[in-house]
């Protein structure tokens, strides 16, 4: 118990620092005309803004999704991009496109408002094994893993193990977690939903490239089993958790009915340089960070 509430404090300390320091790195990006610059660029070339998120809260989502509509942004669909790759149709300038990694509970009442709100839509990738249990192994490592079962250690882990590891954190937790991931219900529900497009992030979150190549196919096709259980469609792309990828991972996506992935990668999407579906990259926007810190990281005014 101990060591758990240090761990915690440990935790909300080390993000309570990096919120500091970023909102400070970006206030120097903006002051010193970077950010301004990386707009300007972006509208230079045929580039769509990807982005990852997690489980941001409220006041960045809104503060963020109000950013860019007043700059012109156009908020596009997992469709509309990939059609824009396949079928080289055109997207708007100013292309941006928002995937919510994990399925978070705190989405339905942080960013699915303000999505039908704006009539924004979003990809929705989950984990539909850590759906079932509405916990994902990250927290649970984060919450009630410290410091032996920590996330770092556990992701590092061949999967075999890590799963092991993750079965007994499951079990001393008490199934416990404060942030929980939605249920199988709200999945149901939010597929359908016109704007959300439901995708694979690997049935219980394995670092892909800590994978067997059979486990790694196992995770993928799992996933889309259980997707398509629940919401009556099969998913065709998969979303890297951590965004561990390789070239030989996307080889193996079409045995199981994917033919497009995404990764993180830090960088634009850009339409007349990317070849293929596979590995598209995103940026990512972290949960708690400052309104200036969000838009540096999107537009790439940050530190390279
Ligand atoms: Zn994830």
């Amino acid at each position: 118990m101990v060591t758990e509430r240090m761990g915690t404090l440990a935790t909300a300390a080390r993000r309570l620092t990096r919120k500091v320091v970023g909102a400070a790195i970006a206030w120097v990006m903006i002051a010193t005309g970077r950010r301004a610059r990386s707009l300007r660029a972006l509208d230079r070339h045929r580039r769509v803004i990807c982005v990852v998120a997690h489980n941001p809260t409220r006041r960045l989502t809104r503060q963020v999704l109000e950013w860019f509509l007043a700059r012109g942004f156009v908020f596009v669909s997992q469709g509309d991009v990939l059609d824009a790759i396949r079928k080289r149709r055109e997207l708007p300038k100013r292309a941006i496109w928002l995937v919510l990694d994990d399925g978070w509970k705190g989405n339905l009442t942080e960013v699915l408002p303000l999505l039908r709100q704006h009539g924004i839509p979003a990809t929705l990738a989950i984990s539909p094994g850590e759906t079932r249990l509405e916990i994902a192994w990250p927290t649970l490592a984060d919450e009630h893993g410290w410091p032996a079962s920590s996330f770092a250690r556990l992701v590092d882990l061949p999967d075999a193990e890590r799963k092991a590891a993750c079965a007994r954190l499951l079990e001393s937790s008490g199934r416990t977690a404060r942030r929980p991931l939605l249920s199988v219900e709200d999945v149901k529900a939010l597929a359908a939903d016109r704007l959300i497009t439901v995708e694979n992030h690997g049935y219980s979150h394995a670092c892909s490239t800590r994978c067997t190549p059979d486990e790694f196919r196992d995770e993928v096709c799992a996933a889309n089993r259980l997707i398509e259980a629940w919401t009556g469609r099969g998913p065709t792309m998969f979303f890297y958790p951590f965004g561990a990828w390789s070239p030989e991972l996307d080889e193996l996506l079409p045995e199981c009915g994917i033919d497009a992935s995404a990764t993180s990668g830090n960088r634009f999407l850009d339409l007349d340089d990317h070849v293929g579906t596979m590995a598209i990259p995103r940026i990512a926007l972290l949960d708690d960070i400052t309104l200036a810190e969000g838009t540096c990281r999107l537009l790439r005014a940050w530190i390279r």
